[in-house]
């Protein structure tokens, strides 16, 4: 275990709550604590236990608090660490780490704490990145994904496929040292098929990523429709607040607006659009581009009329299966008339929730695996650690050299090494670890 110096930080949210967390980690948490600490000596008691007593400066009894002590290598970071419970007052947190400090600790830099977790074998890149999903993941789908990570996801998986691909690189670079003798310790058909096994496996992840993408920024929603169908109000419904500017002249929604809602626990990102008639005004000309863009990105598309005349012209390009057929206005309709697909008044908030509901069910059509890619770092090195096994292949069928078999498998070793941090640079860690929150 790599000893460093002790780290103190809050780990609730800034400003006024009930209760603050603050945690300390490190080799002299308990002799720094036990400084301050009026209640039990902390080297005595045994981990995972909790403690009353009253924190001091000198004659000054600054709080009461409960003290969680977890004793190394059972904790988060695999140190010594306490989590001591105080008040949520500002004045008391601040004082209470001005305290540690003047008593040895040192304040934790973001991430750290979850930085030393994975410097001690805790768990791998990915988890700890998950960890910082977690914190921030904000729906059911997004929360699952996350957890899924922290918990192995695909990082056990990976190793043992990249564990087994050193055995085969060590043969092979074996055979290297042979030099000019013809030998082969490395079965070709054997490598082969393990490179195979590899590379299915990354495609079902790289593959993967777009969904996972859509679950942490939301399934996109492109409101589509000709102008004055009633778009803007449609969203403002939606939305519950006057966000997109709504106008009675026809063609006036030039910007492509998005927002987040959420619908029974599920993320979208609503895109609205500019009106899709043909028009010669080059300004919104390019709205009509934007409206194409945004229903080729969108996973569901609401096509929006106020009439019997459809957008099918429109839409043809389009993939059905993403298409709820919105009929608006019908306020205006005489209650006789049929209407086709599912009537609605943006206006008079009539048949929202039926619109809300058949949201909801496309969205739950899609089908989503238990792994799934969130992270870019991730996805740029599987695509690369998949090109460099590809390259592998390649020399096997043209029979090259062990030599340059050898350096594209180390290629492929890097990039897979790079996901789960077997293989990791300073530079890399800061950059992961600056990213999640001081007290993490
Ligand atoms: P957009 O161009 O598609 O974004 O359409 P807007 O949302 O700006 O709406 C155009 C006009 O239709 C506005 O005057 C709205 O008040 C009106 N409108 C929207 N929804 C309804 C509705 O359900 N019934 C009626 N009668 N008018 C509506």
């Amino acid at each position: 275990m790599i000893q460093l110096e002790t780290i103190c930080a809050l780990a609730t949210p800034q400003g006024i709550g009930a209760i603050g967390v603050i945690r300390v980690s490190g080799e002299r948490t308990f002799e720094i604590v036990n400084k301050i600490f009026k209640g039990k000596d902390l080297t005595k008691v045994d981990s995972h236990t909790i403690h009353f007593g009253t924190i001091r400066d000198g004659g000054v009894i600054v709080d009461e608090v409960l003290i969680a002590v977890f004793k190394t290598p059972k904790s988060f970071t695999k140190e010594d660490v306490v989590e001591i419970s105080c008040h949520g007052s500002d004045y008391i947190i601040r004082y209470i780490l001005k305290l540690l400090l003047q008593n040895g600790c040192r304040m934790a830099q973001a991430g750290e704490f979850t930085q030393r977790a994975f410097l001690n074998g805790q768990f791998d890149l990915v988890q700890a990145e998950a960890v910082a999903d977690l914190i921030a993941a904000d729906s059911e789908a997004a929360h699952k994904t996350a957890m899924n990570l922290m918990r192995g996801g695909f990082s056990n998986q990976l190793k043992a496929l990249r564990e087994e691909l050193i055995h085969f690189a060590s043969l092979v670079e074996l055979e290297l040292d042979f030099g000019e003798e013809d030998v082969e310790f490395a079965e070709r058909d054997d490598l082969k098929s393990l490179i195979l096994k590899i590379q299915n496996f990354l495609k079902n992840l790289i593959d993967s990523f777009d969904a996972g993408n859509v679950i942490k920024e939301g399934l996109p929603v492109a409101i589509i429709g000709p102008p004055n169908a009633g778009k803007s109000t449609l969203l403002n419904v939606l939305l519950n607040e006057e966000r997109a500017i709504v106008t009675e002249i026809a063609g006036t929604t030039r910007d492509v607006i998005e927002d987040v809602l959420f619908i029974e626990g599920i993320k979208f990102r609503f895109i609205d659009t500019a009106g899709i008639r043909e028009t010669k005004d080059v300004v919104e000309s390019i709205g009509i581009e934007r409206s194409k863009d945004a229903m080729r990105r969108a996973e569901i598309v609401l096509l929006l009329s106020d009439s019997q005349d459809s957008n099918e012209d429109f839409i043809s390009e389009f993939d059905e299966d993403k298409i709820i057929r919105v009929r608006n206005k019908i306020d205006l309709v005489a209650k006789a008339e049929n209407v086709d697909g599912l009537g609605i008044s943006a206006k008079n908030n009539i048949g929202i929730d039926e619109l809300k509901a058949a949201i909801v069910a496309k969205a739950k059509m899609k089908k989503q695996a238990d792994t799934m890619l969130t992270n870019l770092r991730h996805y740029e090195h599987l695509v690369k650690a998949n090109e460099a096994l590809s390259e592998v292949l390649n020399g096997l069928d043209l029979g090259i050299t062990g030599d340059f078999l050898a350096q594209d498998i180390r290629l492929s070793l890097h990039h897979l090494g790079e996901i789960t941090g077997a293989i990791s640079s300073d530079d890399l860690l800061a950059n992961i670890f600056s990213k999640f929150c001081i007290g993490k």
